[in-house]
């Protein structure tokens, strides 16, 4: 990224637990920046409650534009009230701002306690496609007119016929595209070339959904197949049926195979190591970075970005978690570890290497909060607040 030299970074610290963890990280953050020798200057923007205290309304024109223009952004989790009329404000945001792949890494720092039997061996990039699927907020609700009318005409039109339950009925759509599908891999794989990756996995469920995940998996391939060389990339051929150890790969070439998304969630406990970077569509990647978040702590620790058009909007794995909101507890680290993403956006990899490394000295020397400390005997719960500084010295 062409990067001026005091960049502005627009801000949403958040809802429920944002609020303690957002300026926690923006402290450790702004360490981190200054003991590299970059300059950053933060712009506080706002989203959700705290945009409807102050605007009166969730998600301001100022808030967008901020993002938009300055190009680099970070933001805390915001709460999508239940039944409110209004789709998720994350979606809204990236849909807006087109940030069509959300990056997840999935990687272990020393002193994490674990389920797994080894957990050094995960080390995983998730890219899920943002802005498509079933979350793309095309549905009807069961009951109403414009629910009837869809049934109707899948029905009688469509020849569905006796597909779907006589009464009231909830429908939606699943839109998967060749646009959408093709430029997330193409991230995916870009990714893995730069960052000397051997995998691309693409996850789906295309045996059953054919024509939406099935296709996805099709022009994932075709990308792989067609717009690099060989020895680059190379497109395992039917890899959904057939183990690929036969298979003769170029060497240094990224190998590109697929998965089915319900075989992956075990394959990834099982053979952890064997997998690198993940593509999927919206929902696969939803599911499936929440649960290897899990594997390496948990969604306290679980960081993420959004990418597109020329922007980077970092934000943390987890929700608002409305329960832990305000009582100064929750993990920071996803949010902190979400600002090193933005950081390496900004080519700040030194800020990147010092934010990881203090999270880490900090956890493994025993200094953590309430989430990480009930599964450490030997550790102090700390306060976010105290973590924070913890980390920030
Ligand atoms: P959540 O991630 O907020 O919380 C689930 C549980 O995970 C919490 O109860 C807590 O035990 C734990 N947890 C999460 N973050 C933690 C942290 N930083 N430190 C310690 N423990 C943590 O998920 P939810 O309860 O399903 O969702 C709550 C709200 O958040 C909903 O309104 C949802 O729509 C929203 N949400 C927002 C985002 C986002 O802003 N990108 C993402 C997911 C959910």
């Amino acid at each position: 990224l062409d990067v001026p030299e005091h960049p502005v970074i627009p801000i949403i610290h958040g809802d429920g637990i944002g609020k303690d963890v957002g300026p926690a990280a923006q402290k450790v953050l702004t360490a981190a920046a200054e003991a590299a020798g970059h300059d950053v200057e933060w712009m506080e923007v706002y989203a959700g409650e705290s945009a409807r205290q102050k605007y009166d309304e969730n998600l301001p024109e100022e808030t967008v534009e901020a993002i938009r223009e300055h190009r680099v952004a970070i933001k805390g989790p915001l709460t999508t009230p239940v039944g409110a009329g209004f789709r998720s404000l994350n979606v809204a945001l990236r849909q807006t701002l087109d940030l069509y792949a959300n990056v997840r890494p999935t990687y272990y720092l020393d002193g994490v306690p674990s389920p797994m039997k080894a957990p050094e061996e995960m080390d995983m990039v998730t890219f899920r496609e943002n802005t498509e699927d079933v979350y793309a907020g095309i549905e009807w609700e069961a009951g109403t007119d414009e629910a009837e009318q869809v049934r109707d005409f899948v029905e009688d039109e469509m020849d569905f016929d006796g597909v779907m339950h006589e009464g009231d009925i909830g429908l939606g759509l699943k839109p998967i595209s060749e646009k959408g599908s093709k430029r997330l891999v193409r991230e995916a794989i870009d990714y893995a070339i730069e960052n000397d990756r051997d995998k691309v996995t693409l996850v789906h469920k295309g045996n059953i959904m054919k024509f939406t995940e099935g296709q996805f998996g099709d022009w994932g391939m075709e990308v792989a197949d067609e717009e690099y060389p060989d020895d680059e990339v190379f497109a395992a051929p039917d890899s959904l049926w057939e183990e690929q150890d036969e298979v003769d790969i170029p060497e240094d070439a990224v190998m590109v195979e697929e998965r089915l998304a319900d075989a992956m969630l075990q394959w990834m406990q099982l053979r952890t190591d064997e997998f690198d970077v993940l593509a999927m569509p919206n929902l696969n990647g939803d599911y499936l970075s929440d649960a290897a978040g899990a594997q390496i702590g948990g969604l306290g620790i679980a960081p993420g970005a959004n990418f597109g058009a020329g922007r980077c909007l970092a934000e943390p794995v987890h929700g608002s978690a409305p329960k832990r909101a305000g009582q100064d507890k929750a993990n920071p680290t996803a949010l902190i570890l979400s600002g090193r993403l933005m950081f390496e956006y900004l080519g700040w990899e030194d800020a990147g290497k010092l934010v990881r490394d203090a999270v880490e000295d900090t956890i493994d020397s025993g200094t953590v909060t309430y989430d990480l400390a009930r599964q450490r005997e030997d550790a102090e719960e700390v306060s976010t607040t105290e973590y924070a500084e913890a980390v920030a010295e």
